[in-house]
């Protein structure tokens, strides 16, 4: 018997965790490569049961699901997942376009829909909303050392041995999803996903300046500090993104 998955569980640090779910090779295959160019961690299942397994193995953000599978019904997949992963965003992909089955794949716990043929575009729109309004709904954590500097969330606030390091808002978001990333490589994708608008799409050029802006004011503040400091360290990934390492 041939193997359900492809790729190993991918949860790459810094990047989303997405399941596909499909029996089709060329919807599978340009799914998988589509997701994981646009700085997403993708494995692929080609069944129910395949993806029940990878599912409970593997630390996933999404589930791309097709609802016409081999071995079981997609809506079983959703319902059994969903009951075992509240926090799992699931998009059904489906080829069946009537509103009945479009309603029961929502009543099985999917969040959104779908209907095949779809653009890759907009597939990946609809999950930089949504993975964006999750982030936006969990609660900021409290404030976070990063060195010798302090990164409030809740009260926007960046401050080195309690002095305010005074940060454009980009740069504060930059800094603070790198912070919950200390120590991990965050793809460019991922940070355009989720600091700048979810329509961006080319250029990350914007990136750049932002991110030589932070580390100008950093550097700044640790200059006016009156005693030694320690700043997190920002690698540049050439190729990939960046890392926050708290020093
Ligand atoms: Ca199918």
């Amino acid at each position: 018997m041939l193997p359900n998955v492809r790729t190993p569980p991918a949860s790459a640090p810094g990047r989303f965790g997405v399941l596909v779910v499909e029996d089709d090779s060329t919807i599978g295959r340009h799914l998988e490569t589509g997701l994981r160019s646009n700085g997403y961690a993708p494995a692929w299942s080609r069944t129910g049961v395949g993806a029940l397994t990878q599912a409970s193995q593997g630390s996933y953000d999404v589930l791309l699901l097709d609802l016409g599978l081999p071995d079981m019904d997609g809506l079983d997949v959703a319902r059994t997942l969903r009951a075992r992963f509240p926090d799992l965003l699931i998009v059904i992909l489906t080829a069946r376009t009537d509103d009945i089955d479009v309603i029961a794949g929502l009543d099985a716990g999917a969040d959104d829909y779908l209907v095949k043929p779809f653009s890759l575009t907009v597939l990946l729109a609809r999950l930089r909303a949504h993975l964006r309004r999750r982030s936006a709904a969990s609660p900021p954590p409290g404030p976070v050392p990063l060195g010798d500097l302090v990164l409030d969330e809740a009260g926007r606030r960046c401050t080195l041995h309690g002095t305010d390091v005074p940060l454009r808002p980009k740069e504060f978001e930059l800094l603070t999803l790198l912070g919950r990333h200390a120590g991990e490589a965050v793809a460019r994708e991922t940070l355009m996903a989720q600091v700048w608008d979810e329509n961006w799409f080319g250029s990350t050029k914007t990136l750049d300046v932002t991110m030589a802006g932070l580390r100008r004011r950093l550097a700044k503040a640790a200059d006016s500090s009156p005693r030694p400091v320690r700043l997190p360290l920002i690698t540049t990934l050439r190729g990939h993104g960046y890392r926050l390492e708290d020093s």
